[in-house]
């Protein structure tokens, strides 16, 4: 059986960090480590949240053809370092957490990856979470919002959409898709 690369993706503050913390915790699974040009939020620790690097640096990489995908969102740009996923995937199931236009383009280059789409119950619940967090100024979180309803348009190209309402019943979700893809292919 091969391994499955998985693209987890969903509106900002729709859980996904949390989700994904709770599948790696159960083991099985090597995260992708995406690059940002954006300056690290407290607590978030270089090569582990994301490789924090200069602009000149992101575009030099971009160049050379180093991003199984990339995009800019509220002026930093998100990149899927290629080298990083194809060395993981030779050992285990590889999860990506990106956006969507992102997830769309990993599918495109490999169709056997597992799009699942993770979204909120609704948008007032999504807001008070992005509040709860404290890390975006307002602007930041009307940013946020304002692609909500972009992200949620891109449903049909995913595999799988599964609604955050509760935690433990959203990681359950993904842990019985995934394995079951798994079985399937
Ligand atoms: P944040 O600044 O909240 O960490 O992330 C902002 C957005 O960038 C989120 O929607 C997140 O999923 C997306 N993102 C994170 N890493 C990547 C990546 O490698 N590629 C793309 N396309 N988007 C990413």
């Amino acid at each position: 059986m091969s391994n499955t690369l998985i693209v987890l993706s969903g509106p900002s503050g729709v859980g996904k960090g949390t989700i994904v913390k709770r599948l790696l915790e159960k083991g099985g699974f090597e995260l992708s480590v995406s690059c940002t040009t954006r300056a690290p939020r407290a607590g978030e620790k270089d090569g582990v949240s994301y490789f924090f690097i200069p602009r000149d640096r992101f575009t030099q990489l971009i160049r050379e053809g180093g991003f199984l995908e990339y995009s800019e969102h509220f002026g930093n740009y998100y990149g899927t370092p290629k080298f990083f996923v194809e060395s993981k995937l030779k050992t285990r199931d590889v999860i990506l957490e990106i956006d969507v236009d992102g997830a769309l383009a990993v599918k495109k280059a490999y169709p056997a990856a597992l799009l699942i789409m993770i979204a909120p119950p609704d948008r007032e619940e999504l807001k008070k979470r992005l509040l709860l967090r404290g890390t975006e100024t307002a602007e930041g979180i009307e940013q946020r919002l304002s692609r909500l309803d972009y992200e949620l348009s891109k449903q049909s190209g995913y595999d799988y959409v599964v609604i955050n309402g509760n935690l433990d019943k959203a990681v359950k979700e993904i842990e019985n898709i995934i394995e079951n893809e798994k079985q399937n292919r």
